[in-house]
């Protein structure tokens, strides 16, 4: 055996794993084994606004504080008459809510007039706020539209509108209420209050994805920090000694989930007795790090290192560093969404399995 083929096997032997792409390159490597994901619907919009459906329970209880009309255009997809909505004429700048559960559906931005007597809008105030549906009735087939919170119905969506969409979204005034702009937002219509923390656990494609699962997680992104240049790319954090880790920004919901959950899902998935590597990826961009969004957050994730530490669970002391979080560079798109777009596994284990987590 060479020299080199010595140092070679001894370096093998001594990161304690198989030859594989990770260990002679920093790019991480992967398995090709299908993903366990699973087509969800999203419980928050892109706006921050939680969207899960309301049970018939809650629905029937909004519904009974209806005005007759209000209650037969939402719940009976019933039509009222042209040029006679009181929201047909409002040129203020606000928004338009679900006169049941209040999601704001529209704003005043994407309202215009269409000449046909009913409220219209080239777009949704979110996507993610509107439902379509194929609606036959009437000898007709149309696009029915409905809140995606409570399923009220709101009016039918057309192709004939104006850009940029050349949609028109032809709305029942009585299915909405109207917010001025700088008058008090109801409770209902707000984006839910949301937390951030920043988990570093090796290769970030199946840690975004693990904690993009948790029940009360709003959105997880990967990305790079705690390094020493800006705006770093996947090549400079690989081969330029940046410094960075790969990092996801986990955004949550503290009324659903605590930061306690998501640092415990952490430990879970990933090991973090490793220093400078996350199974097959090596490097110290694929090392363990806590990286605190707050002095709270710091204080939490240390005291629980030091019971991790002192409870005998691992054979070997935590690497997991802890600090308080630089700037989070987002990763470019191709990171993003790794494992839903390609299918491919990464090392990180499901830290939802078990009835105490928050599996969804
Ligand atoms: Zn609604």
């Amino acid at each position: 055996m060479t020299p080199l083929l010595l140092v070679l096997a001894a370096f093998i032997f001594l990161a304690g794993g198989l030859p594989s792409r990770g260990l002679f390159s920093p790019e991480k490597s992967m398995s090709s084994s299908p993903s366990s994901s699973t087509d969800r619907k999203p419980a928050y919009s892109k706006s921050g606004h939680n969207i899960v459906p309301l049970t018939t329970a809650e629905r029937e209880v909004l519904a009974a504080k209806l005005t007759p009309e209000a209650f037969q255009i939402t719940q009976k997809e019933g039509t009222e008459r042209p040029f006679c909505g009181t929201l047909l004429d409002n040129k203020k700048n606000g928004t338009y809510m679900c006169v049941v559960c209040g999601l704001p559906l529209f704003a005043s931005q994407h309202k215009f007039d269409s000449g046909t007597g009913w409220p219209s809008f080239f777009s949704p105030y979110d996507d993610d706020h509107i439902t379509r549906t194929v609606d036959r009735s009437h000898g007709m087939t149309r696009t029915e539209i409905s809140c995606a919170r409570c399923d009220a119905h709101l009016g039918h969506v057309f192709p004939d509108g104006p850009p940029p969409s050349g949609e028109r979204h032809c709305l029942n005034s009585a299915a909405l209420t109207f917010v001025e702009e700088g008058d008090p937002i109801p409770e209902a219509s707000r984006p839910v209050k949301t937390e951030t923390a920043y988990f570093a656990a090796g290769c970030f494609w199946g840690v975004e994805h693990w904690f993009q699962q948790g029940d009360g997680v709003i959105s997880a992104e990967s990305g790079y920090m705690q390094g020493r240049t800006k705006n770093p790319t996947y090549k400079d954090v690989c081969y330029s000694d940046t410094g960075h880790a790969e990092a996801v920004k986990v955004v949550f919901d503290p009324a659903r989930i605590s930061y306690a959950q998501l640092v415990e899902a952490f430990f879970k998935m990933h090991d973090p007795t490793q220093v400078d590597r996350q199974g097959p990826d090596i490097g110290s961009q694929y090392r363990s790090g806590i990286y605190a969004a707050t002095e709270a957050q710091k204080t939490f994730a240390q005291s629980y290192i030091d019971t991790l530490n002192a409870s005998g669970t691992y054979q070997r002391p935590i690497a997991t560093e802890v600090e308080s979080a630089k700037v989070f560079y987002p990763a470019e798109d191709y990171h993003q969404d790794y494992i839903e777009k390609t299918g491919r596994a990464c090392h990180v284990q499901n830290p939802w399995t078990d009835s105490t987590s928050a599996a969804r």
